[in-house]
Order: C-alpha cells, then sequence, then structure tokens
C-alpha cells in the first residue's frame, strides 16, 4: 500500500496541506516548518523513499516535471531572480525524516554554507 508517510497522507488527501501544484505525478505544497521565507516541498505522487532509490532511466521523467514545477514555483513566490536552495536530505546522516521523495526549496533570505 502506497505511503504510510506523512507525504502519502497529503498525497491522498487524508491530512490538509498548502497545496501550490499538483498534477497526475507530482505535488508541491508548504512546509509546515518553514525554515525560510519561502519554503516548498516538492514530491512525486509515487512513493519513492529517497534519493537513492531513483532511478536515471526510470524516473527520468519524473524528475524533469519536479524541476519544472520548483523552477515554476521559485517564479511565483518571486525568489527566481534573488536565488533559493533545492535541497535533498538522504538518510540519517543527511538529515532524511520523511521517507518519501522531497526536493526542498528554500528562499526569501540569504542561505549560507556549510549548511548544518
Ligand atoms: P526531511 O528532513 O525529511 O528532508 O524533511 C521533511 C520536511 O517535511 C521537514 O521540513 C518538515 O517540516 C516537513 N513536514 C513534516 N511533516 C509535515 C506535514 O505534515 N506537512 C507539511 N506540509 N510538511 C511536513
Amino acid at each position: 500500500m502506497m505511503g504510510d508517510t506523512v507525504f502519502g497522507k497529503i498525497v491522498r488527501k487524508e491530512i490538509p496541506a498548502e497545496i501550490l501544484h499538483e498534477s497526475d505525478r507530482v505535488m508541491a505544497f508548504k512546509d509546515v516548518n518553514p525554515q525560510a521565507p519561502t519554503h516548498v516541498l516538492i514530491i512525486p505522487k509515487e512513493e519513492i523513499p529517497k534519493a537513492s532509490d531513483i532511478d536515471g532511466k526510470k524516473h527520468a521523467e519524473l524528475l524533469g516535471e519536479m524541476f519544472d514545477v520548483a523552477n515554476a514555483v521559485a517564479k511565483e513566490r518571486g525568489v527566481d531572480e534573488s536565488g533559493y536552495r533545492l535541497v535533498f536530505n538522504v538518510g540519517p546522516q543527511g538529515g532524511q525524516e520523511v521517507y518519501h521523495l522531497h526536493m526542498h526549496l528554500l528562499g526569501g533570505r540569504q542561505m549560507r554554507w556549510p549548511p548544518g
């Protein structure tokens, strides 16, 4: 059964989220605990647990759509010119908490490097 993660529940509309984009394959919604003025999560509806489960050939179109959505969100939120950060946390030391693939889009403030 798909998605016993919190994001699976958002995909199935079992719990609410502030959804900014939705297609047959991809969804974008606001992070519930934002770390920047703009903090949006872009996810595939298909449950891929983490970035290391991506198969470049199999998931090429899906990943392309996720980046198209990220680009559209950046424009809509007005951070496309100022810049922003796209992040995939992978596994325990990567800081991943939800095991349903998601790309963070963070913007609206100066990002620092190295990240924490
Ligand atoms: P991770 O640490 O796995 O890369 O990021 C998970 C993100 O999901 C965190 O930034 C966290 O705030 C967000 N998050 C966790 N639960 C929910 C939820 O129920 N709704 C929304 N919108 N975001 C969530």
